[in-house]
């Protein structure tokens, strides 16, 4: 094996997840490979509302946060199809940025640091022998590493090839998103519900919205364009009409993704470390999916740190890692897909609208089990 194609860590991926364990990693002097199969920047459906729990982290990465004048979000506002409406703030609250700049900040960042980053590069296959991985890119060109972290997102060419058991299950769910212009109060968040979706807006950097919403493959199936979806189903919420209907949109077409598989997957699989998305997807909008990558990003690189300079072994650092997985996010994941079932039902919305306006307390106990503590 030619030595210039060998490295301690191999990254699957460069999003948050794979981004943030390259720079927690370099740090500790490592030789990184980060394989990514778009070019940066790019744009990801994604509601763009990061809560508090990770600020301190990412500014830990090198991002100058403080120094961005990025909107601080402290107030959710949650409407029905039929106008009943829920206004709360958030304790924990959260920032708006794109992932357009995010994602290259760090990726930035990344580089600046040493870590090897291979851009408009997919990789199709790993293979685990001899205490070591072979990943060969879909220009057959292979590497090897000790250690792979897959962080590959929700979905990818690899859960297949990896035959991963998450691969198998139907996904009937879609999301799409803009960049919006428009006036908006600077420190909200809404959730709108409309028949089988609900669509997020928040303010993210230079006065610009993100517009953002999850329906499913069968209403876009059932209204033949994304076009005449909203017309005919979101704009029955008189609030996303407004949004939709008198507002400058700031991309050409809408951005969207399709085969959003929720299934339960698992933190490590075939000795690869999964961060992110790859080792389990939270519903969008009412979870916090871009602080669970980030955290994971934390601790998997830690944990790596601890195997490669021989404090434990694989096998530990696999089950510790595992362990620490199913402990910090099963909870958030049960409750992000319970939220995600009400807020696609209007009646269900209407009732849980009514019954959480008549108890505060349960309404903000809820909202924490969605947001996580700091790190
Ligand atoms: C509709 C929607 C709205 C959301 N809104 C929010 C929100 O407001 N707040 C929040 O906190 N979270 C939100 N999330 C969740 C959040 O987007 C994810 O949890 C987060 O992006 C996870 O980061 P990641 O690094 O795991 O994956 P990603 O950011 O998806 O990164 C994965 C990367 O891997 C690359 N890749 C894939 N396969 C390969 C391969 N074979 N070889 C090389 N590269 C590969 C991809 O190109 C991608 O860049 C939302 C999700 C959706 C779907």
């Amino acid at each position: 094996m030619p030595n210039s194609n060998k490295y301690e860590i191999a990254i699957i991926g460069g999003g948050l997840a794979g981004l943030a364990s390259a720079i927690q990693l370099a740090k500790y002097g490592y030789s990184i490979i980060l394989f990514e199969k778009n070019t940066y920047p790019f744009h990801k459906v994604c509601g763009e509302y990061i809560s508090n729990e990770s600020y301190d982290f990412i500014q830990g990465l090198g991002i100058p946060l403080s120094n961005m004048n990025l909107p601080q979000i402290n107030k959710l506002r949650v409407t029905s199809q039929s106008g009943v409406e829920l206004i709360k703030s958030l304790k924990m609250g959260g920032f708006g940025i794109s992932r357009y700049l995010l994602d290259d900040l760090l990726y930035k960042n990344t580089k600046a640091l040493g870590v090897t980053v291979l851009e408009n590069c997919q990789v199709d296959n790993v293979i685990f022998n001899n205490d070591l991985h072979e990943l060969t890119l879909s220009t057959s060109e292979k590497f090897y590493s000790k250690v792979v972290i897959g962080s590959f997102g929700k979905r990818s060419n690899l859960d297949y090839n990896l035959k991963r058991p998450s691969a198998s299950k139907r996904s009937n769910f879609i999301a799409v998103k803009y960049h919006l212009s428009r006036s908006f109060d600077k420190d909200l968040i809404e959730l709108h519900n409309f028949e089988d979706g609900y669509c997020g807006i928040s303010s993210i950097e230079n006065e610009k919205l993100c517009l953002c919403y999850l329906t499913t493959n069968h209403a876009l199936k059932k209204h033949g364009t994304i076009k005449r979806m909203e017309e005919e189903i979101l704009m029955k919420n008189g609030n996303l009409k407004e949004y939709l209907c008198n507002s400058r949109f700031l991309f050409d077409k809408p951005i969207s993704i399709s085969q959003i598989n929720f299934s339960r997957k698992h933190a490590v699989e075939q000795h690869i470390l999964m961060v992110g998305d790859t080792a389990g997807l939270i519903s969008p909008l009412c979870g916090n999916g871009m602080s669970m990558a980030l955290y994971g990003a934390q601790v998997v690189s830690l944990k790596i740190h601890q195997y490669l300079s021989n404090v434990i072994t694989r096998n530990q650092l696999e089950n510790e890692y595992a362990q620490f997985w199913g402990a910090s996010f099963k909870t958030r994941i049960t409750i992000g897909k319970f939220l995600q079932s009400i807020l696609g039902n209007p009646q269900l919305t209407d009732i849980t609208i009514k019954a959480l306006k008549m108890n505060p307390k349960f309404t903000n106990y809820l909202i924490s089990l969605t947001h996580g503590n700091k790190f």
